[in-house]
């Protein structure tokens, strides 16, 4: 303990709010296999010092302290059995012990620096020998997101790099939005990739594009005018199954709902191959199908936009600051950390544990 004074400035009424709706309510607290393989970046070997100094198993120390039941859905992702305000409640309580304020719906109205910062808020003017800035990023406005962050970073001279939302629904072009918007709801299991990245797992139609956790990662890298590729049959050599079937007289759309939802392959097989029973196609229409299925293209035109993102992608350019404390070169005794700084996790608990992990770094020093 360094028996620091530390108070809370929150602007809204409820603390934590993103904790609260994380994870769909049960907080997708930590991942085990969190590593700097998970995050972007624009220096990718950043968060490693603070990743290591608090890492997965020091939350989960702190969570069995306070008796929270939880489990692990996939991959290392811990949620809580019960619900995300477990992790609020043992932040409050944490809080409480260490003789930390919170000041709720308290507006900053101005930030300077003497010898210690000086704060103008509608509780009055605060002074401070530390600023930690842990004020997230711009998606989910209405729970409480603003530019502050990135507004003190400026204010004191540091870099902010290029923003935009991230672990987002991607929106279809007019075309593809005609041709595919009627199956929102359906899902289906696919390999999709970009650029040099590819991920494993469900898609999801939605009435405006692609979602589910494959599109999510993949909006992580995604950037305007570049195509996706979905394998819509990843784990089957689909070439051979048409060999397999070649004699039967079932339409190929037929054939495919059983590997894929009817109502895609029917609406797949319409507009991208000319659907007709299997013993009437040619080896080498075969061998093009096949390479279509696994290759579907899309170009996006664009994403669901902060509304909907889980994430703010760039931020406090990590030059700017240290590694190991968090603190601002230009700036003595400001801090950043969190999602504000340029450094966004992967979908799966990754963003959480960079909020505690570089919290903590700075919290050792600031
Ligand atoms: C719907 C959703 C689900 C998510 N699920 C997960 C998940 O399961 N696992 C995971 O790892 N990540 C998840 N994330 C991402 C994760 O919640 C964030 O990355 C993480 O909360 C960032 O922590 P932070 O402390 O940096 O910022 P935040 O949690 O955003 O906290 C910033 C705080 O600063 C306050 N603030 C902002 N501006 C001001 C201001 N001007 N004055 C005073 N206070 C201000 C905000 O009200 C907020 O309380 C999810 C995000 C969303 C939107």
């Amino acid at each position: 303990m360094r028996r620091r004074s530390v108070l809370v400035l929150e602007h809204m009424e409820k603390i934590a709010n993103k904790v609260r709706v994380s994870g769909g309510g049960r907080c997708n607290f930590t991942n085990l296999n969190a590593s700097s393989d998970n995050y972007v970046s624009c220096n990718p070997s950043f968060c490693k010092s603070a990743l290591a100094r608090f890492t997965p198993y020091d939350f989960i120390d702190m969570i069995e302290k306070h008796g929270i039941k939880y489990y692990e859905k996939e991959a290392g992702q811990l949620f809580c059995k019960g619900s995300s305000g477990e992790i609020i409640s043992l932040f409050q309580k944490e809080c409480s012990q260490a003789g930390v304020e919170i000041q709720r719906g308290c507006r900053i109205d101005s930030i300077k620096k003497k010898d210690r910062f000086i704060i103008a808020t509608n509780y009055g003017v605060m002074e401070s020998q530390s600023l930690v800035v842990a004020a997230g990023g711009l998606s989910y406005p209405k729970l409480g997101a603003t530019e502050k962050g990135y507004g003190i970073a400026r204010q004191f001279g540091l870099n902010v790099t290029p923003l935009r939302p991230a672990l987002v629904p991607l929106v279809f072009k007019k075309k593809d939005l005609d041709h595919f918007g009627g199956l929102s709801g359906v899902s289906l299991k696919a390999a999709v990739s970009c650029g040099k990245v590819s991920f494993d797992g469900n898609i999801l139609f939605t009435h405006r594009g692609l979602s589910g956790p494959a599109i999510l990662q993949l909006s992580l890298y995604w950037e305007r005018g570049m195509p996706i590729t979905v394998n819509l049959m990843p784990e089957m050599d689909v070439y051979a199954l048409f060999m397999a079937k070649r004699q039967s007289r079932m339409k190929i759309e037929n054939l495919l709902a059983g590997y894929l939802p009817a109502s895609f392959a029917k609406k797949w097989c319409g507009l991208c191959i000319q659907s007709k029973p299997v013993n009437r196609y040619s080896e080498k229409e075969f061998r093009e199908i096949a390479c279509k299925l696994q290759n579907w293209q899309i170009i996006p035109h664009g994403t669901e936009g902060y509304e909907k993102a889980e994430v703010t992608l760039g931020g406090i350019d990590t030059d700017e600051l240290s590694s190991r404390t968090m603190e601002a070169k230009k700036a003595p005794g400001l801090y950043f950390v969190g999602e504000v700084v340029d450094v966004t996790g992967q979908l799966g608990g990754f963003n959480l544990q960079w909020a505690w992990s570089s919290g903590y770094a700075a919290g050792e020093y600031a």
